[in-house]
């Protein structure tokens, strides 16, 4: 039912992108050296922005990403529902390898929830682009953007240091102790 589609990011959502990336910083700092944001950014030193891509090269790092429970508590909610789930996440700039592995990783993990033989993926930098009823992203620039165009859309969003700020009306922020008003709302989403 094409009108009635969650779009699920991975990284941050589904899939423990900032724990992996901060555990390996952490593993490749000096004693005493200064902390930057496991983000990149213009405004890092080149060194530490060289660092994270050093870490996201890895052999096999994307696909090892473990499963947040979370986020696949709300995906399960929705299914049940009976939303179509697609998959909508946003590839690192020219780290090619990181799409196949994301592939990989939803065949591994969300395939055997949504009991399809092939989980719908969408790779794209510009989110905004991608029809649904329903956004669950932890990113406020996807976030935003996204629901610029869909004035009755539902965006759910992960909370987290870099998002807790955020807020929406059309938004319900997921902080793990309101399945029900998260649940009510996806409800009221599916049945409009
Ligand atoms: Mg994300």
């Amino acid at each position: 039912m094409i009108d009635k589609t969650i779009l699920v990011d991975l990284d941050g959502t589904l899939a423990d992108y900032l724990g992996a990336l901060v555990r390996d910083l952490d593993r490749l700092r000096s004693p005493g050296e200064e902390v930057y944001p496991p983000f990149w950014s213009e405004d890092n030193p080149d060194w530490h922005n060289e660092r994270i891509n050093l870490v996201r090269r890895v052999p096999g790092w994307w696909e090892a990403l473990e499963p947040l429970a979370s986020g696949f508590q709300v995906l399960e909610e929705a299914i049940r529902i009976g939303f179509n789930a697609h998959i909508l996440t946003k590839n690192p700039y020219k780290l090619f390898h990181a799409a196949n592995q994301k592939l990989a990783w939803c065949d591994r993990y969300v395939k055997p929830v949504l009991g399809v033989d092939e989980v719908e993926v969408s790779i794209s930098p510009h989110k905004a682009r991608v029809y649904g009823r329903v956004l669950f992203d932890d990113d406020i620039g996807f976030m935003a953007g996204w629901l610029e165009h869909r004035k009755n859309g539902l965006g759910i969003m992960t909370v987290q240091d870099h998002n807790r700020s955020y807020t929406h009306p059309q938004v319900v922020k997921w902080d793990g102790t309101n399945l029900g008003e998260v649940v009510d709302r996806l409800q009221l989403a599916y049945d409009c």
